[in-house]
């Protein structure tokens, strides 16, 4: 089998530790699958700390390669995140062309080109070189849905989303209000307003979508696409998730889980809000009443408060200078007072060893996709906290048809309008620990962590057929440098 050629896979990340992450799961699996070399090539621009950690871990088949820096001073301060990345993502097209044309005339060539979710443009330069390509999709396929059907509800409708009269039914997916989709969607005068119905556009260009869901999750939505896709309308989609990162051990001596340690089983609540998700300065005040209010147990990952922006820690918001902490932000006597029953720990926590420690009965998320799977994974219900991107989608889709998850203000839209009040605060997380509504969520946690587990096992499991079906079926054999000049 060493004769054997190895092909080459190389994966394209988007900015943000929320995109690199779940790349370098999927690198690990195809690496682990057996037969491929893997590069993942990464933005400079919105590199972290967490990302050296999370390719430390990648084994020696996996290379990785850095796109340069890409000016952005031109972009207004107030530009959002998706405006930023998407401006990466095209600015460094010359860049990636030429890399990748460098790694076709190696003699490791390239098999498959991978784009994850916000970089589909990039396929176009897959394309132009004949290089088979593919999008990882790290959210759900209901929000691929969303963005495939971006491009015909611009042509469609000429009023804001947001202010549609009905709800917008796509095929297999639950009702959603035009104010639950993605952000850059909602506003026709949104200078990404644009890029997204590029981006719908673009991921037509894919042969197929790895999507990270499964069976479980998503049922009718993927019984749905696949009809779309049999009659040619869109690529297929391979659910092949959930891919979630696992507990390395690493993080026994920390804090949070030696806190967690002497915490009763499923007793504490786990509040946080993503890699990016931000607080309003009213609402982190309310946010640490509501859970000191609530006596329940919590373990809460702070970030510097902002009025301006929902994700601003995704640029390293900060209160000023560089000795400023977020601890200084919260309710006088606030840390104190939560000592016995609470532990509160700036800007970033071991996520995944938290939900899967026995003491943890809840997670207060933003509902970005991976901490919704590795909820999932864990078998820990949830309270939806959405703030931006897809995440009112998911968070309706977790409530409405899957279960798992209670809302903050159930029946309100868009729970990121306004400031949930101390009372909501407590209530929900009480429900959540110990109401009737959160023994239903804790029951269907339980149940959808075995049918993740299930989904994965090989052999049989249907999300490890799906991937090893487009990795050993349509990867294997691709003659590579010989398509140069397509
Ligand atoms: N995460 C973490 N510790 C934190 C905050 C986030 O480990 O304090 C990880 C989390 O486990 C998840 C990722 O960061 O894997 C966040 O991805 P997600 O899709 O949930 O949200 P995003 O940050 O992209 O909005």
């Amino acid at each position: 089998a060493s004769n054997e050629r190895r092909e080459h896979v190389v994966l394209l990340a988007s900015p943000g530790a929320g995109h690199v992450m779940p790349v370098a799961e999927l690198a690990r699996r195809i690496v682990e699958h057996g037969g491929f070399t893997l590069t993942i090539i990464t933005y400079t621009n919105f590199s972290s700390a967490e990302h050296s950690s999370t390719f430390a871990s990648l084994p020696p088949s996996v290379s990785t390669a850095v796109l340069p820096e890409v000016p952005l001073d031109d972009l207004h301060a107030d530009a959002r995140v998706e405006t930023r990345i998407f401006t990466v993502v095209r600015r460094a097209l010359p860049h990636l062309r030429d890399l990748l044309r460098s790694l076709l005339a190696s003699p490791a060539g390239v098999a498959v080109f991978v784009a994850d979710l916000l970089s589909p443009r990039a396929l176009a330069v897959a394309a132009e070189l004949g290089i088979p390509r593919y999008v990882f999709f790290t959210s759900n396929l209901m929000c691929l849905s969303t963005l495939l059907y971006t491009p015909e509800l611009a042509r469609t409708t000429s009023c804001d989303c947001r202010d549609l009269p009905d709800p917008i039914l796509l095929p297999g997916c639950v009702p959603l209000h035009g104010a639950h989709l993605a952000d850059p969607v909602q506003d026709r005068a949104n200078p990404v307003y644009p890029l997204m119905i590029d981006l719908g556009l673009d991921y037509l260009r894919a042969d197929g979508f790895l999507v990270n869901t499964f069976d479980a999750m998503e049922h009718e939505t993927l019984v749905a696409f696949k009809e779309l896709s049999d009659k040619g309308v869109y690529p297929p989609a391979y659910a092949i998730g959930p891919f979630v990162r696992s507990c390395t051990g690493d993080a026994a001596n920390d804090a949070c889980i030696r806190w967690l340690d002497d915490q009763p089983d499923g007793s504490v609540v786990y509040v946080c809000l993503g890699s990016g998700g931000t607080l309003s300065v009213a609402q982190t005040a309310e946010m640490a009443a509501g859970l000191e209010a609530s006596g329940q147990r919590f373990l809460w990952v702070v970030r510097f408060p902002s009025d301006k922006d929902n994700c601003a820690s995704f640029f390293g918001g900060s209160g000023g200078d560089g000795g400023d902490s977020p601890m200084n932000y919260l309710p006088e006597g606030f840390l104190e007072r939560t000592k016995g029953t609470g532990l509160t720990v700036p800007m970033w926590a071991p996520q995944v060893e938290i939900l899967n420690h026995r003491a943890v009965g809840g997670f207060v998320s933003h509902c970005g996709w991976n901490s919704t799977l590795e909820a999932v994974a864990a078998g820990v219900p949830m309270l939806t906290w959405p703030l931006y991107a897809e995440q009112r989608m998911n968070a309706a889709m977790l409530s409405s048809r899957v279960g798992l998850a209670l809302r903050v203000r159930p029946g309100t839209s868009r729970e990121g309008d306004g400031v949930v009040t101390r009372d909501e605060v407590a209530a929900a997380a009480r429900e959540l620990i110990s109401g009737k509504k959160g023994a239903s969520a804790r029951a269907k946690a339980r149940e959808l962590r075995v049918a993740a587990a299930n989904a994965m096992r090989a052999p049989g499991g249907r999300s490890r057929e799906a991937f090893d079906a487009v990795v050993a079926g349509a990867w294997k054999g691709r003659s590579s440098s010989a398509r140069v000049g397509y």
